[in-house]
């Protein structure tokens, strides 16, 4: 029995790939090494762009699988994963916190890693894992009891785990970490989950051998920053955009993760709504008010110094948020015009162009989305919206009976024009390819207390489609002039990630299961697969023994199915899985 298993281990090591050690120029300069992925984003400026073009607009019609992978057992639910790749070795995250290392060459699994979750954990939405990041030996990700877990990449043996936040208080993770460097050595950066439970959005830094705290700094102002295990700057000024004691569970989760600007040496991290979603609780239905209601750092997106974790500066895209518009979607890093540049399509409906090297001061605002209805503009002077008032869900302490607001109809719904499925940026096109949705909600506010572990909304609404044939809208977006190039609408609403190519083109995928490849330069669908089961995960793209593969996950679910009101019954009918979808081109068209 001993020598059998002796035998099968050492077949087991065989067949394992050489795997070399991630260093930190390998992540530095991921988007142009083709041959692996070890950042979140194809590189930290999450431009999810590949400089690959051996499978092209002329030839991707040829495209078909290599081979598919299963995640397996009773467990399904959304996969928006994004895989990595390393030395022959395709890591990817599943639900429930699980992690598979795969054989690229045969699709075989290495090892598997569950991350054992207990009873009572809070997910708002879902129990996805959106991806990992690699340094050294190890493979770091999230898991939904909020824990940050390092593995050891070639065995998937734990190295290290350390609690980002009490599960029981709503905290959880689901977002891919960043790693950066700066003067304590490389860290590993997260944020936190858990916006509809009152907790409050920092972002943490860690040792990445050790898992030790370096700094913290919570993103809603009033509370204490931590540096080296000593307390350090206070965010904000107390009380100056918050009423009384309502920062102290104001919500401001960070939990889409961030994105790194080498050339301005900053982190970029969102912040999502204030809590309660009720705004007149935050003071925020009072326009006369100055900047009381603001709710700083809540909505907003800040610039963090990567050796002090101090903000360096802040753009609030929903200041007097009021409406569940999370402000966490990625921000991406692109060179306009010779200077370094930023774009951001929120949950707002506005897709904004700032400066990096401005303090990210605003270039651009245009809504991507139609009928936008909280906001006719963006004042790009002051950055500020200019508020549609009469569209703020009503205060229930002017109804009769005080429980329950004026019902408005609002534009985005809360799952907003765009929610966490990441846009692309091509170099060769200049433009970006925004996974968009167009619909509404109703929504009015009720009355709320906080309590530990309980949902803190204090507000209900009821999600609807805008137009009979569509909710789906994926755009190509000019950065320059805000202007949509072209446009694809889908059925379902988008939810999945963006990948575009310099084989000019862009990959996504829809609910209905089809992976897609369209013309970057005139939106036209080239190319479309079945999955078997809806497409919310992330395209990825590298090259190995001279053929270029796609991969992308398969498995319906997300915020959609549980949160979409009316537009859930319209997409009951879809079915979960959990598979890996590999394709390559055959090698009479590869060879080119
Ligand atoms: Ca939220």
């Amino acid at each position: 029995m001993r020598i059998l298993i002796s035998a099968m281990a050492l077949a087991a090591f065989a067949a394992t790939p050489a795997l070399a050690e991630v260093t930190m120029d390998d992540i530095a300069n991921d988007q142009s090494i083709t041959t692996q992925i070890v950042t979140n984003g194809m590189g930290r400026d999450l431009q999810r762009y590949s400089p690959l073009k051996k499978i092209n607009r002329h030839n991707v019609k040829k495209m078909y699988p290599a081979w598919a992978f299963s995640l397996g057992g009773e467990k399904q639910r959304g996969q928006e994963t994004q895989p990595l790749v390393k030395d022959g070795v395709m890591y990817v995250t599943g639900s429930y916190s699980r992690m598979y290392a795969i054989d690229v060459k045969t699709g075989e699994e290495i090892w598997q890693y569950d991350a054992r979750l207990p009873e009572g954990i809070l997910p708002c939405c879902d129990v996805v894992n959106r991806g990992a990041v690699m340094l050294g030996e190890n493979i770091y990700f999230g898991t939904l009891d909020a824990k940050l877990v390092a593995l050891n990449a070639k065995t998937g043996d734990v190295v290290w785990r350390k609690k980002i936040g009490d599960y029981k208080a709503g905290y959880s993770y689901t977002a891919a970490p960043l790693i950066v460097d700066s003067k304590h050595g490389p860290l590993i950066v997260t944020g936190n989950s858990g916006g509809e439970f009152g907790i409050v959005g920092a972002v943490e830094a860690r040792n990445t051998e050790t898992g030790d705290m370096v700094w913290r700094r919570p993103v809603i102002e009033g509370h204490m920053g931590e540096l080296l295990g000593e307390e350090s700057t206070m965010t904000g000024e107390l009380n100056a955009t918050w009423p009384g004691d309502m920062w102290k569970s104001g919500g401001g989760a960070t939990w889409l993760g961030g994105s790194y600007d080498a050339k301005t040496n900053t982190i970029l991290m969102g912040a999502g709504n204030p809590a309660p979603w009720n705004s007149h609780l935050r003071n925020a239905g009072e326009p006369t008010d100055g900047h009381k209601g603001d709710n700083l750092y809540a909505a907003s997106r800040i610039a963090l110094d990567p050796d002090t974790g101090e903000i360096k500066w802040h753009y609030q895209t929903t200041p007097r948020e009021g409406w569940d518009y999370d402000g966490v979607n990625e921000v991406v890093g692109f060179d306009m015009d010779g200077k370094r540049m930023a774009a951001t399509a929120d949950r707002n409906g506005f897709f904004y162009v700032m400066d990096l090297e401005n303090e990210g001061k605003l270039h651009g605002a245009t809504p991507f989305v139609k009928d936008i209805s909280w906001a006719e503009s963006i004042d790009l002077e002051t950055g500020r919206p200019n508020f549609v008032e009469d569209n703020r869900p009503g205060n229930p302490a002017d109804a009769a009976d005080g429980k329950k607001g004026n019902v408005i109809f609002a534009v985005p719904s809360f799952l907003g024009g765009k929610n966490w499925q990441p846009m692309a940026y091509s170099q060769r096109t200049g433009l970006f390819y925004v996974p968009s949705n167009e619909w509404g909600m109703d929504i009015w506010n009720e009355p709320i207390t906080y309590k530990k572990g309980a949902a803190y909304l204090g507000a209900g609404f009821t999600i609807k489609p805008l137009f009979e044939d569509y909710i789906g809208s994926l755009k190509a977006i000019d950065p320059k002039t805000g202007e949509t190039v072209w446009e694809y609408k889908n059925k379902a609403p988008l939810w999945g990630g963006v990948m575009t190519t310099a084989g000019d083109l862009v990959f996504t995928g829809t609910p209905e299961g089809q992976f897609k490849a369209f013309d970057a330069k005139s939106g036209e669908e080239l190319w479309s697969f079945q999955t078997g089961s809806g497409v919310v995960g992330q395209p990825i793209t590298w090259e190995q023994d001279g053929q270029q593969y796609i991969a992308v996950a398969s498995g319906w679910g997300g915020a959609v199915p549980l949160w979409g009101g009316e537009v859930a019954k319209t997409v009951k009918y879809l079915n979960q899985g959990g598979s890996i979808w590999v394709f390559r081109l055959p090698d009479e068209y590869a060879a080119n």
